[in-house]
């Protein structure tokens, strides 16, 4: 019998969508999701959740679509992951559940992410909510940072009982589901929605906290019976080349945290300061330097680049936001790499040099490793450029600590079970590993809600 094929997703079509910040994919309806589930086969060892960082329970939920039992789906999914309409959207699934999908082998892997946000997204319609039973211990316990890894030690220590408070920075809570991941692939209202979740079972999230600014870090370890550090890696990495101070010259970070928390996405009604040219550059090709690119197209760019020393098929950005960015025009200039950007007598930007590459050998990480061609430089006018090559650990918080053990990245060390050196004080997510994943941070997350309830025990 021939194999089924994946349900196709509904999308905007390429020419509108880069005229606003919308949803790119429109969502499973009722009838698409359950044919969709039902193309699983219930295998008895399902490959699937061996990979899944938060151990989602990925057979089950599946089969319960497949039986319209949308409700059981969701509460099930709610057990291990505090955010599914999120991570739906954004987990590399083709490099995790689906990447070893059995029917992937001979045909298409189900669509588990899309499943798992239609089913979040039906139970937010119909005001399916989760409410875990929580019986109060007495123990307190503080979280510095709300992006993925904090939020899921949160709910995982609330639901055990702690009474836990974060502290965030900025003024909203989400980390990089907030201020980074653009709304065409993270909804807001989605984000709104799923936080929200954590002040409903209790959650005291305080916002522009500053741990190691306006609140004292020995304060926290004095007042709390445990903290948990989920500052994550918000620092920019430069490619320390002649000109990245010029006007025009942005880091991915600052020019999406306009974009995103700033709202420059809700154009004209809003007006960010936001400079983003005719001819834009982005250096990179991870999903940061993608959404920035994207971005910068829907803010009405007419030419968008991808500058990349390697190529699209090795590069790391997920291959959805690959096609998506092919489709809406941006265009890869591959195997190019910059050496300097040059500026006018005012400051402002106005070309890149690239020197072309090729192929020779592999580097540390196992990818073929590029090489500068010689004689091989150009020029390529430019109005805006945009800087996307991987994050650090933020040194605001390092440098108020002094006596936290660190890597000279500035990556926290911390023993298997992610306590630090300093006892009681536990780490996880981008601030301990650099650069991951929301689902590797989320995974972090809670382990480390199991290790501090073993602590305080
Ligand atoms: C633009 C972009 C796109 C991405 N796309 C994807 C994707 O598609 N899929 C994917 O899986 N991953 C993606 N990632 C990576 C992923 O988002 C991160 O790995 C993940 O968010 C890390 O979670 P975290 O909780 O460790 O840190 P973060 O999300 O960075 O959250 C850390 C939080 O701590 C706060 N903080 C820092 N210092 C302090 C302090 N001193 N006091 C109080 N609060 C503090 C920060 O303000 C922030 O809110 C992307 C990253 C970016 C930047």
């Amino acid at each position: 019998m021939a194999m089924k094929k994946r349900v196709p997703m509904r999308e905007q079509a390429p020419e509108e969508r880069i005229k606003n910040f919308d949803s790119v994919p429109l969502g499973y309806s009722k009838e698409e999701a359950i044919e969709e589930a039902a193309r699983c086969i219930q295998c008895k060892n399902p490959t699937c959740e061996s990979g899944c960082p938060v151990r989602m329970k990925i057979k089950e939920i599946i089969d319960k679509i497949a039986h319209e039992d949308f409700k059981g789906a969701f509460l099930l999914s709610k057990q291990d992951n505090a955010v599914p309409a999120m991570t739906g959207r954004v987990c590399p699934q083709e490099e995790q559940c689906e990447g070893v999908c059995v029917l992937g082998k001979k045909g298409d892997p189900i669509n588990i992410g899309k499943l798992f946000a239609f089913v979040a997204d039906w139970a937010r319609e119909s005001n399916i909510v989760d409410q875990p039973e929580i019986k109060e211990n007495g123990k307190k316990v503080a979280i510095v940072g709300a992006g993925p890894a904090g939020i899921t030690c949160a709910v995982d220590l609330r639901k055990m009982g702690y009474q836990v408070t974060m502290f965030e920075a900025l003024h909203l809570a989400g980390g990089v589901l907030q201020y980074g991941i653009p709304a065409f692939r993270l909804p807001r209202d989605v984000v709104d929605y799923e936080l929200a979740f954590l002040e409903e079972i209790g959650v005291d999230i305080q916002v522009n906290r500053i741990v190691g600014q306006n609140v004292g870090f020995d304060e926290l370890r004095e007042e709390y019976d445990a903290v948990y550090l989920a500052t994550g890696a918000g620092a920019p990495k430069f490619m320390k080349i002649p000109g990245e101070k010029l006007k025009g010259v942005y880091s991915a970070n600052e020019f999406l945290i306009r974009v995103n928390l700033m709202k420059a996405y809700q154009f004209p009604d809003w007006d960010t300061p936001i400079i983003c040219g005719d001819k834009v550059g982005v250096i990179g090709c991870g999903n940061v330097a993608l959404d920035a690119a994207r971005a910068a197209k829907r803010l009405g760019s007419k030419e968008v680049y991808i500058l990349y020393r390697r190529t699209k098929a090795t590069a790391p950005a997920r291959n959805e936001e690959i096609h998506h960015a092919v489709e809406e025009g941006i265009i890869f200039q591959e195997m190019t790499c910059p050496s300097k950007m040059v500026g006018d007598k005012d400051g402002w930007l106005t070309h890149i040099n690239l020197i072309k590459t090729r192929f020779q050998g592999l580097d540390r990480s196992g990818r073929p490793k590029p090489v500068n061609i010689d004689d091989s430089e150009f020029e390529m006018e430019l109005d805006t450029l945009i800087v996307a090559l991987g994050t650090t650990p933020n040194r605001l918080f390092l440098n108020n600590a002094p006596e936290l053990d660190t890597f000279d990245w500035g990556g926290i060390k911390t023993g298997d079970n992610f306590e630090t050196n300093l006892p009681g004080v536990f780490a996880g997510g981008d601030a301990l590993n650099g650069g991951s994943t929301v689902i590797a941070a989320m995974g972090n997350g809670r382990d480390a809600a199991v290790a501090i309830d073993e602590y305080i025990k």
